[in-house]
């Protein structure tokens, strides 16, 4: 039998900033990773302080991005790699209202840290209005991220690599096939709802697809551009394009009305050739509230669930995967706007 402080179901951003927490506080545990391409690995990346649809924020915005790039950091030392991008988003303005509702909310304490007053014109697409910069927005090197923390966790005997068996779990006994455990959490995206223990969890897929695009001309390599989606380059000579949100085609296969969307709102703004090389789609575990869900099963002590990360998987991710632990560890409550008692 195997002794581990912690089991973790899954190997999204959820299931690997836990993972982060549990190396940073020498904790021993095992992470199972089905081998599918998570919505994580699917996703663009973006890192924003800002909802770009009406330029306002969210709770805890400031405080989840300097935890997330203190975390990187804390990562890098042992990965070898921060997979911080500092290529900051510019959003190009449909008009002169975008031009001045920003400035207005510029002025706003909450948002006079992330939106820049001075506007930028972009070479290699269309701005007739300009573009407004959103300071402290980045990117995460998703493939790095996971390709260098995948390497980590397997060299460190951390990874088993098998779809966790819900039916081999005896909770009471705190054991799963050869391994006994203190703690066992569930981060398994939409997946939770194949998870008998958490099946009731309140989380709404989202569909999303993105687009891998060869352009015919350059763009400015150094920053995230954002129109209708995000566009940048993704380093192999192609451009990530995306992504699109939909509640109702939640059928696991590609839609090609999701592919013409983005190949519309591409045209838009970028004027010159491009060829579709790639698409990919997954799914997003959305929450009405728009929070996380975060708790400790009814009556099974010892079983937790990690979801509901939303549009924002990595500060979601990262920054509740601290409180988690403290709330498991150190007894801190969790906060009642994530807390999943709030669903009960
Ligand atoms: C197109 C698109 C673009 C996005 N862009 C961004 C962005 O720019 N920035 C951002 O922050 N967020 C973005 N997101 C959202 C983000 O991807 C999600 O919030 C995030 O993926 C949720 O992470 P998760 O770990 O909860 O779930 P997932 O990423 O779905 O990971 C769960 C994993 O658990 C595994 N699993 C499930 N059940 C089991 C089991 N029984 N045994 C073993 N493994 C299991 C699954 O295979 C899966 O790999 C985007 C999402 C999409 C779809």
């Amino acid at each position: 039998m195997k002794n581990v402080d912690y089991i973790v179901v899954g190997d999204g951003y959820a299931g690997l900033f836990l993972a982060h927490q549990l190396i940073k506080n020498n904790k021993s545990f095992v992470i199972f990773s089905e081998g599918r391409k998570s919505a994580s690995q699917i996703s663009a990346g973006i890192i924003n302080p800002v909802v770009l649809k009406k330029f306002t924020t969210f709770w805890k915005a400031q405080e989840q991005i300097d935890f997330l790039k203190t975390s990187l950091k804390e990562i890098e030392s042992y990965t070898g790699e921060n997979y911080l991008i500092n290529a900051p988003i510019h959003r190009i303005f449909h008009d002169e209202n975008e031009q001045n509702l920003w400035l207005k909310k510029s002025g706003n304490e909450e948002l006079s840290a992330f939106l820049d007053k001075k506007f930028d014109r972009l070479n290699g697409v269309k701005n007739d209005f300009q573009t407004g910069k959103v300071n402290q927005s980045a990117r995460l090197n998703v493939n790095g991220f996971f390709s260098g923390l995948f390497n980590y966790l397997e060299k460190n005997d951390h990874l088993v690599k098998e779809r966790f068996d819900y039916t081999k779990l005896n909770p009471s006994e705190s054991v799963y096939k050869d391994f006994s455990f203190k703690n066992i959490i569930f981060c398994e995206g939409m997946g939770v709802k194949d998870n008998p223990y958490f099946s009731e969890t309140a989380v709404i897929p989202n569909k999303g697809h993105h687009i891998k695009v060869k352009l015919s001309q350059p763009i400015p390599e150094d920053i995230t551009i954002k129109k209708k989606h995000f566009l940048f380059p993704t380093g192999n000579g192609l451009y990530f394009y995306g992504g699109t949100y939909d509640r109702d085609q939640l059928h696991h296969h590609i839609d090609d009305s999701a592919v013409t969307q983005l190949i519309n709102g591409l045209s838009e703004f970028y004027p010159y050739d491009f060829e579709v090389k790639e698409v990919h789609f997954g799914f997003r575990p959305t929450v009405k509230d728009r929070r996380p869900i975060i708790g400790r099963h009814e009556t099974l002590n010892n079983l937790y669930v990690f979801n509901g990360m939303g549009a924002r998987g990595i500060l979601n991710g990262c920054y509740f995967s601290r409180d988690l632990f403290n709330f498991i560890e150190n007894d801190i409550p969790l906060h009642e706007e994530v807390s999943s008692k709030r669903f009960q």
